[in-house]
């Protein structure tokens, strides 16, 4: 990989490991021990200028000619070589970003099957044909919206690479993606792999850095034709006005609030532990984290008990053992962040059932929280925490729990549980967010599009629905008519 001494990891620039021209090297440390885990280059303006300009080289080039069957060949080599080092990959990502490494497996695998997805998806790429009468011949054509410039946080490093790579390389573009600055590590692993197996350099390129500096020059660029934004709403926000002086094609995945919401005729046996997996995986680090839980009011007792009784359970620690289930946070900042919220929470007056204090011991790590006799209203049930800490919160009826599970900015994932399932349904079509899940936890899967509603973004990712976002469609009209054509007459 990018990498020059065992621990130095550079920036990937038209197809090889690059030392910065204008970046910096900085200190990457592990948060689940506060160890040092190597030096990563951050890169500065003039190695976003040399990213995007191999980039359009490439497209000019070999890439641009490049037929849909060997871009096809490509995407399902790069998911075999992502199998082959598996093991390796895993480990980097864990130890990066303090996840516990059983999640990661999972989300390697995700990875894989998300490049096969776009690998076969190609064969849908398609324009059209439609008559006109007369002598009129049209036909359209789909072609690359040209450079992507994608941007990705920390909380699922290779996940939100691989979601924004697979169907931006399908659809025929090239990228430039700049993860963050904490957590590059996978997303350079796997430029370097879709450069053994055949992609033609400047394809994909890799400028890890930060947001307002690095992310900011990305967007702004004139060279990029695309901007696919992960992260919180507030920088999104941001990017948006940035886009908007080049009238750049945008996607917008954003934060969440999303609500789990549980019936008293619901199966407990799936509803409860389900709900605590569906906040507490990836240390409820994830934008789909469904981290309120509207519980009807006769259930609200007995579900409090034995969902805290559940989380109480979880395995907190090192991110490596296989056995771990919780890791650690991102960073200590963020662990004082998400510590500051359940004190908010306590001043509001929530009830902590368990969890509530941070460790003292090295690492980031904050145990699963559960806050009761919580309001909607309160700012523990409106804004995203990003952390191992649930609200419980009481509803009176179906209709109540629509109007709670409504009342945020956000609108990403929902999740309901319910023996009845006509009013699951129901409850499907009259909540406002981008997944509705019936009985099911899981969030995410490789052709299931996926995005927000309200604040939470717009486009979508995953899908069929994803390719139109990285493809223009092009009219071509042509007469088939032997005589003349005079419109003045003239
Ligand atoms: P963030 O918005 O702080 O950063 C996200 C990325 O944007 C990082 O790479 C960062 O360096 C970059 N960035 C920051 N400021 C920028 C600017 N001015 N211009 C351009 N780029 C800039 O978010 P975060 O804290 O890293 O990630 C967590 C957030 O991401 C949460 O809100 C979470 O819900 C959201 N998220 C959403 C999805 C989704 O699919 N909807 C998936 C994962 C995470």
């Amino acid at each position: 990989m990018a990498v020059v001494t065992e621990r130095e990891y550079l920036l990937f620039i038209n197809g090889e490991a690059t030392e910065p021209a204008d970046g910096e090297l900085r200190e990457l440390v592990e948060p689940a021990s506060g160890e040092p885990l190597g030096r990563v280059a951050l890169a500065g303006e003039k190695d976003v200028d040399r990213a995007v300009e191999a980039a359009h080289a490439a497209l000019a080039g070999d890439w641009g000619r490049t037929p849909p069957t060997e871009r096809s060949r490509l995407l399902h080599a790069l998911a075999d070589a992502i199998v082959a080092n598996r093991k390796e990959i895993a480990e980097l990502e864990s130890r990066n970003v303090g996840k516990a490494i059983s999640s990661v497996k999972l989300e390697i695998n995700q990875a894989v099957e998300n490049f096969r997805y776009y690998g076969s998806a190609i064969a849908t790429i398609a324009g059209r044909s439609n008559p006109l009468g007369g002598s009129l011949l049209f036909y359209s054509l789909k072609e690359p919206v040209g450079v992507a410039g994608q941007i990705v946080p920390w909380n699922y490093p290779l996940t939100m690479a691989t979601w924004k790579l697979a169907p931006a390389l399908a659809a025929g573009c090239t990228v430039v993606l700049k993860p963050d600055e904490a957590t590059p590590l996978s997303a350079l692993r796997v430029a370097e792999l879709a450069s053994e197996v055949g992609f033609p350099p400047g394809v994909i390129n890799i400028v890890p850095g930060g947001g307002p500096t690095t992310g900011a020059y990305l967007v702004s660029h004139p060279g990029v034709d695309k901007v696919a934004f992960t992260g919180s709403t507030a920088t999104g926000s941001e990017v948006m006005k940035l886009a908007s002086d080049g009238i750049k094609r945008l996607t917008l995945e954003l934060g969440g609030k999303s609500p789990n919401i549980v019936f008293a005729d619901a199966d407990l046996g799936s509803a409860i532990p389900s709900s605590v997996w569906s906040i507490y995986y990836a240390a409820g680090q994830s934008c789909e984290a469904r981290s309120r839980v509207l519980v009807e009011k006769p259930l609200y007792d007995e579900f409090v008990n034995r969902f805290s009784e559940g989380a109480g359970t979880l395995k907190v620690g090192d991110p490596l053992d296989p056995e771990t289930q919780v890791g650690s946070l991102i960073s200590e900042n963020h662990r004082k962040r998400v510590h500051g919220f359940v004190e908010k929470g306590r001043e509001e007056g929530a009830e902590v059932v368990v969890g509530g204090e941070p460790g003292n011991g090295a690492g980031a790590f904050y145990p699963p929280t559960v806050l009761a006799k919580v309001d909607n209203a309160m700012s523990v049930a409106q804004e995203e925490i990003f952390g191992p800490v649930v609200t419980v919160i009481p509803f009176e009826d179906e209709k109540d729990a629509v109007r709670v599970a409504n009342d945020v900015r956000y609108g990403l994932m929902a999740t309901v549980w319910t023996g009845d399932p006509a009013r699951g349904h129901r409850l499907a079509r009259q909540i406002k967010a981008g997944t509705v899940g019936i009985n099911m936890p899981y969030t995410a899967f490789p052709g299931i599009p996926f995005g927000g509603y309200k604040q939470s973004g717009f486009g979508r990712e995953l899908g069929l629905e994803t390719l139109e976002l990285y493809l223009e469609t092009k009219s071509v009209i042509v007469s088939t008519s032997p005589k003349p054509i005079n419109p003045f007459g003239i």
